[in-house]
């Protein structure tokens, strides 16, 4: 078969296989340059392409080979540099710097755990050293010291890093762990119950040595989940086994959260992460810096420090823009190409995102599909959820209201005029939907 056509037929494997915004991102300007004794050479526009291909994508392209019928063994991903740099720049710009951040990597499938976050690349200083000692003292000794261990703090100041830390510790020790995300419970209480297979869901979880659950505050209002969970708890307690929680609040602040519940979380260890303080977040940086294998100025590190200073993510959010910037035009990074590059991010974090994604991360966070979105569902929880997608499609891309209407599925522009109106005053008072909106904007930059 011809080159150019077989290479389209993998693509076409490999585009069911995989979701649109992926495929366009990661295989549009990909190409096949020789396929010989089972050894493949494919041509990729860049270093991060390459990097992505062949850790993410490699056994999907395999797999498409195979499904067409050839055998391969081995994939090399050569850079090819395919348009004047200009072009690229301007290309590449568009992209989400976050797609850098290889977050998903070699997550086991088992332990939930990503062997990325440890303790060894976890910077402690005054705002975070009381969580991080309860953390150690607990992977050192499971169960018999802190039970449970509740760490709570705002958005992106290193919560799952500190929880997948302990996870990734206690393994060694050939424990059983488990971290779960607290929306993935949910799903699995509300999917044992509609399939009746709650036994399977409990069985689970009935042979952990550590539990640890992220982002706990999600259970709020979810009363059979919270009675699920509960039992869970219980089990596991008594046989004096270790249980790890995490919250953007502490579990007083925690609405709706049934009396039995909290009084379980107040009687353990409580910890909390504050907002990280000037030096750490240098600290940070530079570690990071280290991590990618990049140098970077002082005063560049100095800079983004100053500037972004209550959230981590965000911190590294910045740093992945620069490199990613000094890997595609090959100018050092100083401080002022720091500086523009950095108004972006202030000004608007999310710039580049996509309707779709923005849909993607909606249905994400509330657990509800797509089509439901964009359907007619008078349901309070869809209600909610696509009047969120609508406000933040209007201010994320300053969509007009009627454009707004047509992407959700065809409704009027006073709809859309009064869902945005109706989020906004809710965000002008409640605490809860200015913490929904930011776990969304950085699901947002993950989907
Ligand atoms: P949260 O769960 O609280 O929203 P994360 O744990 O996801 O925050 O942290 C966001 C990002 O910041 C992650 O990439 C994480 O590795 C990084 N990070 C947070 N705290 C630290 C720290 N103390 N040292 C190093 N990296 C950190
Ligand atoms: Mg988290």
């Amino acid at each position: 078969m011809e080159k150019d056509k077989f290479w389209q037929s993998i693509l076409a494997e490999v585009q069911l296989n995989i979701s649109q915004a992926n495929f366009n991102t990661w295989f549009k300007n990909t190409k096949l340059i020789s396929f010989e004794k089972e050894k493949m050479e494919v041509a990729v526009p860049n270093s991060f392409t390459k990097e992505w291909l062949k850790n993410k994508h490699h056994d999907t392209i395999m797999e498409a080979v195979k499904s067409l019928g050839k055998e391969v063994n081995d994939i090399n991903y050569v850079i090819k540099k395919q348009e004047k740099r200009e072009e690229k720049v301007e290309k590449e710009k568009g992209k989400n710097e976050n797609q850098m951040e290889f977050e998903q990597f070699h997550i086991d499938q088992d332990t939930n755990l990503n062997p990325k976050y440890t303790f060894e690349n976890f910077v402690v200083g005054p705002f975070n050293e009381l969580s991080h000692a309860a953390a150690y003292a607990v992977a050192e000794n499971p169960g018999s010291v802190y039970n449970p261990l509740f760490i709570y703090g705002k958005v992106g100041l290193g919560k799952t890093h500190l929880l997948q830390s302990i996870g990734n510790e206690v393994i060694k020790s050939s424990k059983r762990v488990k971290y779960i995300p607290a929306q993935q419970f949910i799903t699995g209480v509300v999917n044992g119950i509609r399939s009746g297979q709650m036994e399977q869901f409990k069985d689970k979880y009935k042979d952990i040595d550590v539990l640890i659950i992220d982002d706990i505050q999600f259970l709020s209002g979810k009363e059979k989940t919270q009675e699920e969970f509960f039992h869970t708890f219980n089990d596991l307690y008594e046989k004096n086994k270790q249980i790890i929680l995490s919250s953007d609040r502490p579990p007083k602040s925690i609405r709706a959260l049934t009396e039995r519940l909290r009084s379980r979380f107040e009687g353990g260890m409580i910890a909390d992460i504050n907002f990280p303080d000037f030096e750490t977040r240098l600290a940070i940086l530079k570690t990071k810096a280290q991590e990618k294998q990049v140098n970077i100025s002082d005063e560049v590190c100095s800079y983004i420090a100053e500037n972004i200073q209550k959230n981590i993510r965000e911190l590294e959010g910045a740093l992945n823009k620069l490199i990613a910037h000094h890997n595609l035009t090959g100018k050092k990074i100083d401080i002022a190409g720091t500086k523009i590059i950095l108004k972006n991010i202030l000004e608007s974090p999310t710039k580049n995102i996509s309707p779709t994604q923005i849909l993607k991360a909606v249905s994400k966070f509330y657990d509800v599909s797509e089509s439901d979105l964009k359907g007619n569902s008078r349901k309070k929880e869809i209600v909610k959820p696509r009047q969120v997608a609508m406000f933040l499609l209007r201010e994320e891309l300053d969509y007009s209201f009627p454009y707004i209407g047509k992407k959700m599925g065809g409704k009027d522009h006073t709809t859309v005029m009064y869902s945005h109106k109706k989020i906004k005053k809710e965000l002008d008072n409640e605490d809860d939907m200015k913490e929904e909106l930011a776990l969304i904007k950085q699901i947002l930059l993950s989907v």
